[in-house]
């Protein structure tokens, strides 16, 4: 069930639920779809940091961003690829140049704007050019590129990875991987996780073919910066302790159908934030360089008292406890990389984006939500759905909240915040006064006025509480009166 959040995103919050300091998964399908028998260096990682946010990210799809890092990453990463696939003496730069473009003539056609397929060339070029500075591609001896391991244990975990490249030392073989992005700091504070991953992947290859890598490196081709991976056996014993604890916590995770939270700094990049106990708590905030987290005014998760019940979880037999062996299933790609909640790298007040709209914008949040009301009202009373039917049920909304935003903003803009007060405001009114689908026009005429009287006067009467009580120490402000139910008491007469 991976959607893009803004696209259904309440359902797909429906499908979650706080369980004390975990996020249990209360639809068994959403967690059957991302079980698996086996643990890859990515999903083990996740496994040792916030396990909620890992399980939520992957029932996200990512907006498609051709200029986003992972998918310049991911172009770059091909190119190169494809540059050791030729002959040693054909790995140049213009030959690398030559695959990028080719590569760019399969993202963009002859209808897209010609500056924009060179502003990409460009960036995918500065992603991966460190890497001539790096190493002479044409002394590189190539084993094997893109070469995936599976089928094997790695520390008593079925264990599933792709490797960049395979290359022959003078004494045997070496493994490498590519990172277009920053080259990290602090490794001892915050952790390994590039070495860890090669780490692994030595390990792996020295059970599956009986030969121990004699030495692994990073390739950090944005900033041309090599890195010599330690295999050496106390950092080897720690990462493959680390790779075992995270395969218990995975199968403990999928056994209870929940996830633990580990609030981190880390909370100020995840979708997340806003709706997590665990980071409120700690005090955790969407960070100002983080592409928007979900609105906590407009969507919820409910908690539950009590964890997910466990016939929910449907455990498989690979996940008996401690359950440490291989199944005969397919291994599928692991896809976290590829899946990671993006939402599009741009603000959402910015209502467009490289002269487009921007789909991450609170503008496009309110028109689709406008119109996923008139849908959801449409199949509510049984109504026929179409596009013209949808159609004009949007636009009846659209009217109504013009008219309760113009009591906040004196106008209809879709990228206000006024615009989804407005639109709260409509769904209450709408609960109270259903839609007279089948009226006559004067009935119906009716309704629109009675619906934008209401929906202003919520609004209306919501700013009038708000200037009685904004500023208690002003004089000129009255407070609130001293017993406002008495509206309601039972006439004398
Ligand atoms: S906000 Fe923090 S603790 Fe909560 S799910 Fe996200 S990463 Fe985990």
């Amino acid at each position: 069930m991976s959607i893009l959040v803004g696209d259904n995103l309440d359902s797909l919050l429906q499908a979650f639920a706080w369980d004390g300091d975990r996020l249990a998964v209360a639809d068994s399908q959403a967690l059957d779809a991302q079980r698996r028998d086996y643990l890859s260096p990515s999903t083990a990682e996740a496994m040792q940091g916030c396990a909620a946010r890992w399980i939520f990210e992957k029932h996200v799809r990512a907006e498609p961003d051709l200029f986003g890092p992972a998918e310049l990453g991911t172009a770059a990463h091909s190119v190169l690829e494809h540059l050791w696939n030729l002959p040693a003496d054909a790995r140049t730069r213009l030959r690398a140049m030559g695959l990028l473009r080719s590569l760019a003539d399969q993202h963009f056609d002859d209808s897209n704007d010609e500056n924009l397929k060179t502003e990409w060339i460009a960036e995918v070029r500065a992603a991966y050019l460190g890497y001539f500075e790096l190493e002479n591609p044409h002394e590189v001896k190539i084993v094997a590129t893109e070469q995936t391991v599976t089928d094997v244990e790695v520390a008593g975990v079925p264990f599933f990875g792709k490797i960049d490249r395979i290359i022959a030392t003078d004494g045997g073989i070496g493994i490498d991987d590519t990172k277009t992005g920053k080259v990290p700091k602090n490794i001892g504070r915050y952790g390994d996780k590039h070495g860890d991953q090669l780490r692994l992947y030595s390990e792996a290859l020295r059970v599956r073919d009986g030969v121990q890598p004699e030495r692994a490196g990073l390739l950090y081709t944005r900033h041309a910066v090599h890195k010599n991976v330690a295999l050496s056996k106390p950092r080897m014993r720690e990462t493959l302790s680390d790779f075992a604890d995270s395969w218990d916590t995975f199968a403990t995770c999928f056994r209870d159908a929940a996830f633990e939270t580990k609030a981190s700094p880390l909370c100020g990049w995840c979708p997340l934030v806003n709706l997590c106990p665990a980071a409120q708590e700690a005090g955790f905030r969407q960070s100002d360089r983080a592409v928007p987290a979900i609105d906590a005014r407009d969507h919820t998760i409910a908690h539950t008292d009590a964890p997910a019940p466990r016939e929910q979880a449907s455990p498989d037999a690979a996940y008996s406890e401690g359950g440490r062996h291989a199944t005969d299933q397919t291994p599928e790609k692991d896809t976290i990389m590829e899946t990671k909640t993006r939402f599009i790298g741009t603000k959402p007040w910015d209502e467009f984006a490289r002269g487009q709209i921007n789909p991450n914008s609170y503008a496009v949040a309110g028109v689709i939500g406008t119109t996923e009301l008139a849908y959801e009202t449409l199949a509510s009373a049984d109504q026929t759905i179409n596009r013209s039917s949808v159609r004009a049920l949007t636009q009846t909304f659209a009217k109504v909240i013009e008219s309760g935003q113009e009591v906040l903003v004196g106008t209809l803009a879709w990228n206000d915040n006024s615009n989804t007060r407005a639109r709260g405001a409509l769904r209450s009114v709408l609960q109270v006064n259903p839609f007279p689908f089948g009226s006559s026009s004067d009935e119906l005429d009716a309704w629109f006025a009675l619906a934008v009287r209401q929906t202003r006067s919520i609004i209306q009467v919501a700013m009038e509480l708000h200037e009685q009580t904004a500023a208690a120490d002003d004089d000129d402000v009255e407070g609130l009166p001293e017993q406002p139910w008495a509206h309601f008491a039972a006439s004398d007469n």
